[in-house]
């Protein structure tokens, strides 16, 4: 997710990352595939054994979506197709750690829907206004395996679903009931509004 409402970020709680990731621009970085690129429309696999390759794959995405600016970044949007997100809504505050989501799973939905603005790594420049619950329960295993559970609203309850919708090929694009709005972003960022695939 892109990072364009990181000012009404809020605290994130029950972090627990382990990997130390300093927050700042970094060279070599991983290629995030686009819109209209077949990468973000495939589904993605459990991940089995939370290893050092997995720790590895979650400290490079971080340094990616620090590069990139972005507030959370899912494993598909560099090509590889496990399911492993990476958010931090706090990226300007250096004390805060980020969140490293692997497997996870939403075991209950909030009653309360909201529209928010999103904004996408893999959709550079386009920002539209998305509905969707606005408190989630869910449960992961985290950078080391161990399982987890936690409660989330605002801007991270909105970040983890977009990031998880991302493993299962869906962009937030598809989730956008205005399509005047959609068509007028896409095509001033030179987006194909062909590569949307509306949910409804
Ligand atoms: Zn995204």
């Amino acid at each position: 997710m892109a990072n364009h409402f990181s000012q009404l970020a809020k605290k994130s709680r029950g972090s627990v990352s382990e990997l130390k990731v300093e927050k700042t621009s970094y060279k070599n970085n991983l290629e995030i595939y686009k819109l209209g690129d077949e990468v973000l429309r495939k589904n993605s696999q459990r991940i089995s054994k939370v290893d050092t390759s997995i720790r590895n794959l979650a400290k490079d995405m971080l340094q990616s979506m620090y590069s990139a600016k972005g507030i959370g970044l899912a494993a598909p949007q560099i090509g590889i197709h496990k399911e492993l997100l990476v958010i931090d809504i706090n990226y300007e505050d250096s004390a805060a750690e980020p969140l490293i989501l692997i497997n996870p799973e939403i075991t209950a939905f909030g009653s309360t829907l909201n529209s928010y603005e999103e904004g996408c790594l893999s959709i550079p420049g386009v920002y539209l206004n998305v509905i969707r619950p606005s408190t989630i329960k869910l449960k992961f295993r985290d950078e080391m395996g161990r399982p987890r559970k936690m409660k989330a609203d605002g801007l991270l309850a909105r970040c983890i679903q977009h990031e998880m919708d991302h493993l299962n090929g869906v962009l937030f694009v598809d989730r956008v009931s205005s399509i005047e709005d959609l068509n007028k972003e896409l095509s001033r960022e030179g987006f194909n509004k062909k590569d949307v695939l509306p949910m409804n």
